[in-house]
């Protein structure tokens, strides 16, 4: 059975991308990059999402012989030009401050009204094998941007994101209901086939 790691040392992601390459019937032994703590974690200097999932997913795969899989997101507001994108965990200055990041959004946003809400969550997701081979691909979830947060769920823009044809914000679904059509679960379905391509 072949070893594949993934970028990451978010146990939700690990869940979620365990799920769908069992439900795919691939039959290749999933790790966090936990199981390799001397790995160190790599600068994302890259200015798109692919750009990004393709450096962590080379450095894990080089540094450990084995093929490995990295993913990157954000939220891309139509009205701001795509941003906050790749900046979005750090958009309000301290990186992965949830809350001061969506309260910032919601302030620039302030005066825009509900037509020009648009905004997606995109994310690319990379496979890199140790012989330099890469792969990437990209999902998104389209939606509109609320005025205030709602939901309890999720992290991030999630309470304030509604997806196309929902009533309910990201933070109301089931976790469930979100993998179902989030851009991550979308990126990583979409990387079955590549997997199975790239390594059988
Ligand atoms: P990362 O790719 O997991 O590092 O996510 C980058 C940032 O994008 C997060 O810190 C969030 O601010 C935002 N983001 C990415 N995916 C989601 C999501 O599914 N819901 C809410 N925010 C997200």
């Amino acid at each position: 059975m072949t070893r594949l790691i993934l970028a990451t040392r978010n146990a939700g992601k690990l869940t979620e991308l365990t799920a769908i390459l069992a439900a795919a019937r691939l039959d290749h032994e999933l790790v966090g990059a936990d199981a390799y703590p001397d790995v160190p974690d790599v600068k994302e200097t890259g200015v798109t999402f692919a750009e990004n999932a393709l450096l962590k997913a080379h450095a894990l795969a080089k540094a450990t012989g084995l093929p490995a899989v990295a993913d990157d997101s954000g939220l891309c507001v139509d009205v701001l030009g795509g941003a906050p994108g790749i900046f979005s965990a750090r958009w309000a200055g301290r990186h992965g401050d949830d809350r001061a990041n969506l309260d910032l959004l919601l302030a620039q946003l302030g005066d825009i009204d509900d037509p020009h809400r648009g905004a997606h969550f995109a994310c690319a997701a990379a496979l890199a094998l140790p012989d330099g081979a890469e792969r990437v691909v990209e999902g998104r979830l389209l939606g509109t941007l609320r005025h205030t947060p709602a939901g309890t769920g999720g992290f991030g823009y999630d309470p304030v994101l509604q997806p196309e044809g929902e009533t309910r914000t990201c933070a109301e679904l089931t976790a469930d209901e979100k993998n179902a059509i989030s851009h991550r679960g979308k990126a990583f379905r979409a990387l079955v086939p590549v997997v199975r391509d790239l390594l059988g």
